[in-house]
């Protein structure tokens, strides 16, 4: 059931299986309840009156909605023999490759400030990652730094399930959720971010990539190099907003389940394994709370 009319009337909005009931064979019911949620809270927060802010959440939904009713109801006909067999496999993957109108989970952490983990994207064409393009592929890894980086490790992993695949002495801590050596890594300091590590196709890309921002008037501010930890090489940017962005290729896979952390002991070339690059860590911009980005909340 889809209702195409407005989901609203005067002050009273209906979302979740009210105005899009899927058949279960898709799994994604509860979830698009959830999601209509965060959508609405976004949206009441913003709009001033409450026209507005129903009016933008279903105009921000119905397409992901549609296209989950219809599909599972596809899957459904196809298993009742009212319509042609439609695997659900890849029905599941085209979800994921849609527009998401936006998903959004905020993670209260135990120290002192929220994370919010948002996607919506649009899949990118076919070819787009050809090497030599030099365009970052996807979000390799982010780091952050905590008060009580400590807890924080421990959080990401006895609630969010993450293991820890190395430590950098006892400062730095890199984490994985998949086979990928790390996807975050915590670092002592005030609730902000460090950085955002895109992932480059391949070594050249990474340097291509690095020439492409040199030619717009921006420098390496340290690297390239190799990090010993997940092994993957490294050019390290500031954007002209102030925050660091950092450039990277062939970070280590490992076996999620039975990797062995090690404790790396930090020296120049542990950090960077060739040793040739610019600049620093110390050169980069240091760390300080972002309001703006993280809020902080009482612990
Ligand atoms: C068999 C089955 C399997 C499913 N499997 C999955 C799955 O694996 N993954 C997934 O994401 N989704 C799954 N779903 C779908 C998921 O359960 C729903 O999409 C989700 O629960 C919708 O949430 P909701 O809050 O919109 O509605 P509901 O969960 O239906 O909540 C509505 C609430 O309103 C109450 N209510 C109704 N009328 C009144 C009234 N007049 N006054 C007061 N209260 C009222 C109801 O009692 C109910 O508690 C499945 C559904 C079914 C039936």
């Amino acid at each position: 059931m889809l209702v195409r009319g407005p989901w609203h009337q005067g002050r009273v909005v209906l979302l979740g299986d009210a105005v899009h009931a899927t058949t279960p064979h898709l799994g994604q019911g509860a979830g698009m309840a959830i999601e209509d949620s965060v959508v609405l809270a976004e949206e009441i927060a913003r709009a001033a009156d409450p026209e507005t802010a129903f009016t933008a959440f279903r105009n921000r939904r119905f397409e992901r909605c549609r296209y989950i009713v219809e599909k599972s109801l596809a899957i459904c006909n196809g298993q009742i023999g009212k319509g042609p067999p439609v695997a659900r496999s890849s029905m599941i993957r085209r979800i994921s490759r849609r527009r998401a109108a936006a998903m959004a989970f905020a993670f209260f952490r135990p120290t002192a400030c929220n994370l919010k983990s948002a996607q919506a994207w649009r899949a990118a064409p076919a070819g787009s990652f050809r090497s030599g393009r030099a365009c970052p592929k996807k979000i390799s890894h982010i780091v952050l730094h905590s008060p009580n980086h400590q807890a924080l490790v421990t959080w990401f992993c006895d609630v969010l399930g993450f293991k820890v695949s190395d430590w950098l002495g006892d400062f730095m801590c890199f984490l994985r959720c998949n086979s990928a050596h790390h996807r975050f890594a915590i670092l002592p300091g005030p609730p902000c971010l460090n950085h955002v590590a895109y992932d480059m196709l391949t070594l050249d890309d990474m340097m291509r990539g690095a020439h492409r921002l040199k030619l717009k008037g921006i420098d390496i501010g340290w690297g390239p190099g190799r990090h010993t930890a997940g092994n993957n090489t490294f050019s390290y940017f500031v954007t002209p907003a102030g925050f660091v962005a950092e450039y990277t290729s062939e970070l280590e896979e490992v076996d999620f389940e039975t990797r062995e952390a090690t404790v790396h002991v930090p020296a120049p070339q542990v950090m960077d394994q060739w040793g040739i690059g610019t600049g620093g860590p110390q050169t980069l911009p240091h760390p300080h709370p972002n309001p703006g980005l993280f809020v902080a909340i009482e612990a």
